[in-house]
């Protein structure tokens, strides 16, 4: 007689361990340091960061009198997070693997997942291009405040786009899980422990080049 069917294990599964049920963390080492599962705290953090850039920049552009030009800034906006960003930076990150086809994480949930995940990290160009498209995301404003004489409010937008960068770089892109972006500052101790405990992920960076430390 044939023993009943098992249960899937974590190991069964092609899910990043961000997507395997609580269980799959005891004992972890990297438990409590990483965003490693979605967490509605982290996401709210992460909008209260960008806020005040945010409003700075519709306030001061809509003062200067160029309030239409927003209009485009959100077209570039929808056109960079949904597909640009995405494309370069989130189909590597593992909470891009998660089922369905709507992305779910602390800084960019809602998004339509159009591209292929892909495990392994980015590439130079990638890289290369996801830095240039944040500075035209966030400069966008500045020369319009600018153009029309709000220079004290194109002070506060660079200022606050400068200390929201700090802010997001100390906090939030030391514990991102996406570890191939080029503002991520998570140490390589806890990358190493991150890709042992997903072996597909592991692969991918290897095949890249990456070496995990001896343990
Ligand atoms: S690294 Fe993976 S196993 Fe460890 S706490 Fe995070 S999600 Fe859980
Ligand atoms: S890289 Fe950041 S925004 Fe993109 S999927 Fe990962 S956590 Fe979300």
């Amino acid at each position: 007689m044939q023993p009943p069917a098992q249960p899937p294990s974590v190991r069964d599964s092609a899910l990043p361990c961000t997507w395997q049920p609580p269980s799959a963390c005891q004992g972890c080492q990297a438990d409590g340091k990483l965003m490693c599962r979605f967490d509605g705290k982290d996401m709210l953090h992460f909008f209260m960061i960008f806020l005040p850039f945010g409003f700075t920049a519709i306030a001061g552009t809509i003062h200067a009198g160029y309030g239409w030009f927003l209009l485009l800034w959100l077209a570039y906006s929808l056109f960079f997070f949904f597909v640009w960003e995405a494309r370069v930076l989130c189909r590597h990150c593992p909470y891009w693997a998660g089922a369905g086809s709507m992305l779910r994480c602390h800084a960019n949930y809602g998004v339509i997942k159009i591209w292929k995940y892909e495990p392994g990290p980015m590439s130079r160009v990638e890289r290369v291009q996801f830095v240039a498209g944040v500075l035209l995301w966030v400069g966008f404003p500045i020369p319009l405040m600018l153009l029309g004489h709000e220079y004290l409010l194109a002070l506060i937008g660079m200022s606050v786009a400068v200390s929201g960068a700090f802010l997001l770089r100390r906090n939030v892109c030391s514990r991102c899980i996406n570890f191939s972006c080029p503002l991520n500052s998570v140490p390589k101790q806890l990358v190493d422990i991150y890709l042992r405990h997903n072996p597909e992920i592991q692969a991918a960076w290897e095949a890249s080049g990456y070496r995990l430390q001896e343990s």
